[in-house]
């Protein structure tokens, strides 16, 4: 049987180290996960974690030592940056217990979940779905994987972001409210997880605006660093 039109293409990212790619499946995302930037978007206290997603083809792969161009995208005024550590899983898996998680993660990455804040802001106040803010093309750069042997002291690695050599967000892995394995406890209640999956786990406080020409800087220390520009 043939296509009805060519297959749009497989999203992968490379492996660092290895002569491989990652295929990824699903592209999760931790909502409100750093107290700090929970209270910065008005909540407070310790909540159930919650997840939203970003369809696979909105990533963009930053190359290490490159820029990579983000287009600024439509409809917006108000595009904000979430500097994100990423999870990547490699052995799927539904009920996982947080004792089991680290069997089930290959490596871990750097991401952006860009956001159109405005618009997500419109849909919260009138109950609607987040996706017109969230799930747009273009809205998730990241970095290559770094296989979960190669990161060392992740539990207190600093998180940062700088804009245009400014920093905006800085903060640390040990400030997630759910971390890394509860995390994925929590998410694999919801939906059975699988190899190819990435999570990005939450940004801690400063979101910002960024516009047009504004260069993007940001780092999990251990894990990598990914630099875009907004075109
Ligand atoms: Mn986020």
């Amino acid at each position: 049987m043939n296509y009805t039109f060519e297959p749009h293409p497989l999203v992968t990212i490379p492996v660092v180290g290895e002569d491989s790619l990652f295929p990824v499946h699903r592209l999760y995302c931790v909502g409100r996960n750093y107290e700090e930037h929970a209270k910065e978007m008005g909540y407070t206290g310790r909540e159930a974690p919650f997840f939203f997603l970003k369809p696979t083809d909105s990533l963009i792969y930053v190359s290490p030592g490159s820029t990579a161009e983000m287009p600024y995208p439509s409809i917006t005024q108000n595009f904000h940056h979430e500097i994100e550590l990423v999870v990547a899983i490699g052995k799927g898996g539904r009920d996982i217990a947080a004792k089991d998680a680290q069997e089930h993660i290959f490596g871990y990455a750097v991401g952006l979940d860009m956001t159109r804040r405005d618009l997500q802001n419109d849909m919260k106040k009138q109950g609607r779905p987040w996706d017109i803010g969230k799930a747009f093309d273009h809205s998730a750069p990241m970095g290559p994987i770094v296989p979960k042997a190669q990161v060392h002291g992740l539990e207190d690695a600093e998180i940062a972001l700088q804009v245009n050599n400014t920093f905006r967000q800085r903060s640390h892995i040990n400030k997630l409210i759910w971390n890394i394995a509860e995390t994925i406890e929590h998410l694999s209640k919801a939906w059975e997880l699988k190899a190819g999956d990435l999570i990005f786990t939450g940004t801690p406080e400063g979101v910002n605006a960024v516009v047009k020409g504004d260069h993007l800087h940001g780092t999990v220390a251990g894990v990598g660093s990914i630099d875009v520009k907004v075109i």
